[in-house]
Parts: structure tokens; sequence; C-alpha cells
């Protein structure tokens, strides 16, 4: 793994360790090779935030590069509202909150507060059919697993034995690689 944890490889870590190890071989390679059609999509939108053309409120941070000393993490934030701490991380489309979101979300709200930032709010928008879904800030329940989730990332080595999730499997951009 990297000396540093990518804010977003903890959604692919959660989804299978195996698919990061794997990503992180292949993505030298040009990305058009193995994204699949729903990630192109999704990285469109973010390049939107990333060239900054989404607002030009002094008060939004947008695409900003953020980092975590405690947790290691790097990363991008796509929106932060200064004026009223609302986080929001916007996706192309999404049909269910997935653990690996939430996380997502809180690492960019630690490295934030680091920062000096005050976070308040966290949103995950799911642009192609509008919805906004509220998430609540972490408990000290939830830090704990955050907590522990960085520490199975940093100690993952790629030949650690995992259990397999067929269906998972079945949407992995990563199956044809995969022994
Ligand atoms: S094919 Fe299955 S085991 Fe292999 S990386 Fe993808 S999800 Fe993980």
């Amino acid at each position: 793994m990297d000396d540093y944890i990518p804010i977003s490889k903890i959604n692919d870590f959660l989804f299978c360790p195996y698919s990061v190890y794997l990503h992180s071989v292949y993505e030298r390679f040009s990305q058009r090779v193995y994204h699949s059609t729903p990630q192109t999509i999704g990285k469109i939108y973010h390049q939107t935030i990333e060239e900054k053309k989404y607002t030009t409120s002094k008060f939004i941070l947008q695409g900003i590069n953020v980092y975590s000393p405690k947790y290691n993490l790097l990363g991008k934030i796509d929106i932060f509202d200064t004026k009223n701490g609302a986080l929001a991380e916007r996706k192309y489309k999404v049909k269910k909150i997935f653990d690996g979101y939430k996380y997502q979300l809180y690492a960019q709200m630690f490295c934030l507060e680091e920062m000096g930032y005050k976070v308040k709010k966290l949103f995950i928008h799911s642009l192609s059919d509008n919805k906004r879904y509220k998430i609540p800030l972490p408990n000290k329940n939830e830090i704990n697993k955050f907590e522990m989730l960085i520490e199975k990332i940093n100690n993952y080595q790629a030949s650690q034995k995992y259990p397999k999730n067929l269906n998972k499997c079945a949407k992995c951009i990563y199956k044809p690689l995969c022994h």
C-alpha cells in the first residue's frame, strides 16, 4: 500500500481489499483502458469539480487537496461550504448509502478539521436523480469503527486471505485479472 491512504480508496477497500491492490497495479495504464462506464461518467463529473467549474463563491471550497497527519490520509474534497459547515460528496448515481461512502466523507471531514475548519453537516448528492442524502456526523462508536478500518488498510498485505463475495465479483471490473 502507499505510505499515505488515498481517501478515494476507502470505499474500494470495503468493496474488496484485493481490488485496491489490483487498482494500484493497473493505475499506471491509461484510465480509459480499465475504467468501466459508470466510473468514467463519475470521473467526468468530478473533473468539473477539479476544474472548479461548479461555483465561484468565495465561501465554497471545491476540489481542494486535504491531508490528515493524524490518520495519514490524503485526498480531495468535493464541495465544502465554509459558511454553514456543509461538506458534500457528489456521486453519479446513488442507490444506497454504503459504509464506504460514509467513511470517505468522515475522512474528508477529519482532514478539514485538522486544517482548522468546522464541519457541521455531511451530505451525499446523487447527480443522476438529484437526490441529497444527509449523513449524520460520526458518534464515538462510528469514529472507533473508522479508526479500525484505517488500521486494517494500513496493515493490509495483498497476500492476505479474504472472504470472496461472488455477487461483488460479478460486478468487479478487475474480475478478469483476479485469481
Ligand atoms: S473479482 Fe472479486 S475477489 Fe477479485 S478483486 Fe474483484 S471483488 Fe475482489
